[in-house]
């Protein structure tokens, strides 16, 4: 299942309404939506974005300078 890219524009920072970065995998599926301003991660569930705080994974430095390389 992916992700409707249409609907991801959308979606915004519950925190701070700003626009979120997708991130993909290794399988060019969506994996997470980033927020940069609060350094917030918010994962993506067989693909239904977790707009939730309680949920949301702490981006640490390495991870904003990070690529699809693996
Ligand atoms: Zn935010």
């Amino acid at each position: 299942m992916t992700v409707d890219h249409r609907l991801l524009e959308l979606l915004v920072c519950p925190i701070c309404k700003g626009p979120l970065e997708l991130v993909r995998n290794e399988a060019s599926q969506a994996s997470e939506l980033v927020c940069a301003a609060d350094r917030l991660a918010f994962p993506v569930r067989d693909g239904i974005p977790v707009m939730l705080e309680s949920e949301a994974r702490p981006l640490d430095a390495a991870d904003t300078t990070r690529d699809a390389g693996a």
